[in-house]
């Protein structure tokens, strides 16, 4: 069995893009510049933009975090996103969700300019994506493509289980799967993964054990801790745990640990390849945030590319 480390790959794909920042610092080329936008004092929130802060400054993109408070109207903060989609020193942007219940989800990501759309988020970049159009990919499915890519693990013609529907896992997930190898951004990823036989499950698929056990992959984004169990399992199957749940952990000093929706000692048993949980596709997901703002610097910067 295979642990698909996803903190060694994103270290990896981090240093490779140090390393190709360097050599335009060395020239005497402005470096990228992500912005990064947050409503509110979610915990989980302010704990993955500090993540992304760090990861930035360790590879050479400037990061500047956009605060407001949680009482910003919805149209303030649309005002904000469109001085951001105008701002030329930003190469790219991020809204970083969950917003407020009073502000619209829907709204914010329709009011970003896809070509600074750094999460792969916006109707636009997904719409042009299903289209086999260059977009700027989804960052979570983005890293789990490159997860698998590392790890030579192929989805042409193997059937591949996702489940959620959720708009920033689940959907763009099975879209990149399903695909003919993969366009996105020239210089994002070499993207030769696509070509599965994809179903989707949700709450209210029913026996999502037998779906389960047909499955060559198993991606799951549910939110929900031990959903996946080794029934479920086709023996040797990879399984994806894109799942970060909170949990009482009294033994730990912050009171809670992080665990996904897979019930990893026992799954572990069965597949041939698994995710963990912490240090699987978070890493990955951030690591795909960045390589999506240098590549969206490397349109900005003509004449440089990022050598993968
Ligand atoms: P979501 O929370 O918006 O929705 C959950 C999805 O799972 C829904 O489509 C629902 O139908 C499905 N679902 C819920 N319970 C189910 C069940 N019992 N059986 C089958 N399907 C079920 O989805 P999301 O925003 O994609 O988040 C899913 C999980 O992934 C969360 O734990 C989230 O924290 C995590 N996540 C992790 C990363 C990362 O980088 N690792 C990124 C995004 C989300």
């Amino acid at each position: 069995m295979i642990v698909l480390d996803g903190k060694k790959v994103a270290a990896e794909k981090r240093a490779k893009l140090r390393e190709f920042l360097t050599s335009c610092k060395a020239k005497g080329v402005r470096m990228p510049k992500l912005a990064i936008v947050i409503v509110g004092h979610n915990p989980a929130s302010e704990t993955y933009v500090a993540n992304k802060m760090k990861a930035c400054a360790e590879v050479g993109i400037e990061v500047e975090k956009i605060a407001f408070e949680a009482d910003i109207t919805e149209r303030q903060l649309l005002t904000e996103i469109r001085k951001l989609n105008r701002d030329k020193s930003v190469d790219g942007f991020i809204v970083q969700l969950p917003l407020p219940e009073h502000i619209s989800e829907a709204k914010v990501l329709t009011t970003i300019d896809y070509r600074k759309d750094v999460d792969g988020l916006t109707p636009m970049s997904i719409g042009r994506s299903v289209q086999g159009l260059p977009a700027i990919p989804s960052a979570t499915p983005s890293g789990i493509r490159t997860l698998l890519e590392y790890y030579q693990i192929p989805t042409a013609g193997k059937h591949v289980v996702v489940i959620g529907r959720s708009n920033i896992v689940g959907k763009p997930m099975a879209l990149m799967l399903m695909q003919r190898p993969y366009l996105s951004l020239p210089s994002v990823s070499a993207a030769a993964l696509g070509d599965a036989t994809v179903t989707v499950c949700h709450s209210k698929t029913q026996d999502l054990a037998a779906i389960c056990r047909t499955a060559d992959i198993i991606i799951v984004a549910a939110g929900c801790p031990g959903l996946l169990t080794a029934e479920m399992v086709k023996p040797g199957a990879t399984v994806i745990d894109v799942g970060i749940n909170r949990v009482e952990d009294p033994a730990s000093p912050r009171g809670y640990k992080l665990v996904g929706d897979v019930d990893f000692e026992h799954v572990s048993q069965v597949a041939g390849a698994i995710s963990p949980v912490p240090g699987g596709v978070g890493p990955m997901t951030i690591a795909s945030l960045l390589s999506n703002v240098v590549a969206v610097y490397d349109m900005n910067v003509p004449g440089y590319k990022v050598s993968e």
